[in-house]
């Protein structure tokens, strides 16, 4: 399965908790292996870890890292970056090359990103030319660039599972699991 990891930029701690969360979350659910956050803001890592640990995997966040080494050091491992823009050639146009990555880190931000970033990037890649969310930017990429449908990702280890239905919520707590595995083995 393909290495994703994401780096988000220009974390902003008095404004952006939301909406940085949200992108750890994401990239979580759709089977990044982590988030690296170019700010310090130890609260994020603290939140996404603790929804870790309840609801399974072991998806990672990296507080406080260096933006421009961790792109350096990825590509020296073989690793090609892609930073999500609405100025970038279109996603459909860059998935074929984004689906040959074996690693792929991708790069969302908040305010305005720095012109380094352009340049050290492999691609830089519009969902679209109209400004949105780096979220739907994220979410709609992964999507588009999964081998195997990313709704469907598993979490090992999860202390809560969701059994979908019409209506109403169901969640299992794992010891109920585990007694109920028993109880059909
Ligand atoms: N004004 C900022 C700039 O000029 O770079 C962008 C702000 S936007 C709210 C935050 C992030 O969302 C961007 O850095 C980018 O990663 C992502 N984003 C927003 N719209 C996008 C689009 N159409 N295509 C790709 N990424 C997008």
């Amino acid at each position: 399965m393909k290495e994703i990891v994401v780096l988000r930029l220009g974390h902003r701690p008095e404004r952006d908790k939301r909406i940085t969360t949200h992108v750890g979350l994401t990239a979580r659910a759709l089977g990044a292996k982590g988030m690296l956050l170019a700010s310090n803001d130890q609260k994020i890592t603290d939140n996404i870890i603790e929804m870790t640990t309840r609801w399974g995997g072991d998806f990672f966040v990296k507080n406080d890292v260096h933006m421009i080494r961790e792109i350096k050091k990825w590509q020296e491992e073989g690793g090609k970056v892609c930073h999500l823009s609405m100025y970038g050639i279109n996603l459909p146009d860059a998935v074929p090359e984004l689906k040959k990555a074996d690693k792929l880190m991708i790069v969302v931000g908040a305010e305005k990103v720095p012109g380094e970033i352009y340049e050290l990037s492999d691609w830089n890649v519009a969902v679209g030319n109209q400004p949105h969310s780096e979220v739907a930017a994220l979410a709609i990429t992964m999507d588009r660039i999964a081998e195997t449908d990313p709704l469907t990702v598993p979490f090992e280890n999860a202390e809560l599972t969701v059994v979908p239905m019409a209506k109403g919520k169901k969640v299992i707590h794992d010891d109920e699991l585990k007694e109920k595995n028993k109880q059909d083995s």
